[in-house]
């Protein structure tokens, strides 16, 4: 099989099991493209994914820049601040905002409502980004007087699946429920600002629970395009 019937072929069997799980709810399904080919992408894109996402805004603006998606592209990796203006031309969100310094630089470089997610670090030690889960309602509150930002979720990164034990099952599902409990409770607030229509959590190895769980949106690389070749490409 070529590998854009591959690619296809994951597209639909994700989408087949999401129908299974989200009991109704629509689920967005993202196709991190993080060292794979522009060609790649289109294909997942062909094949019906809702977003692109992309963690390093400079392999971003060699894919993307001379012709951007068909559909949002979103930035999902750390971003330094000396890239903050490439990336708001570039991409539609930045889905890991972490810090005030940054929301506040994104919102004086930009000059249209741009939107972003807020990336939370749920009981992760190993995790070196986000704000702690106490932090992100007085996060918000304050972003009240930012003219730009619009703050449209919450994005949890969890720490991957590496024993299969029931134990490790029971800590990811309850890092994915505490996830939904402080985004609920901080879209109860109805902050004009912040609208929090999204919570993106769940990848490769873990987006069945999230999307049981009540996920939004998840994103997943290695289960459509396979593993990544890192070395390759540095
Ligand atoms: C790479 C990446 C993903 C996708 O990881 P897979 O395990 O390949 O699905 C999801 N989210 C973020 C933030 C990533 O950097």
């Amino acid at each position: 099989m070529s590998q854009e019937q591959v690619i296809r072929e994951r597209v639909a069997e994700i989408r087949q099991r999401i129908h299974e799980l989200a009991d109704g709810r629509r689920v967005k399904l993202m196709a991190v493209t993080k060292f794979h080919t522009r060609e790649e992408a289109e294909w997942a894109i062909a094949a019906g994914v809702d977003l692109i996402g992309e963690n390093r805004v400079q392999e971003a603006l060699q894919k993307w820049k001379a012709s951007p998606p068909a559909v949002p592209l979103h930035d999902i990796g750390h971003l330094q601040t000396n890239k903050v203006k490439y990336a708001i031309e570039l991409f539609d969100s930045i889905d890991s905002v972490d810090s005030d310094r940054l929301v506040d630089l994104l919102d004086r470089t930009a000059s249209r409502p741009f939107n972003v997610m807020l990336e939370v670090n749920v009981g992760s030690e190993e995790s070196k980004y986000g704000l702690a889960p106490e932090a992100v309602r007085p996060y918000i509150e304050l972003a009240g007087r930012l003219h730009h930002v619009r703050i449209r979720g919450l994005m949890t990164v969890l720490p991957a699946r590496r024993e299969n034990s029931v134990e490790e099952e029971r800590r990811i599902r309850r890092h994915m429920q505490e996830m939904v409990d402080l985004w609920r409770m901080c879209r109860s607030e109805g902050w004009s600002w912040a609208p929090l229509e999204e919570l993106s959590m769940g990848m490769s190895g873990d987006w069945e629970w999230a999307v049981e769980a009540g996920a939004t949106l998840i994103r997943v690389g290695t289960g459509i395009f396979g593993p990544r070749a890192y070395a390759s490409r540095g």
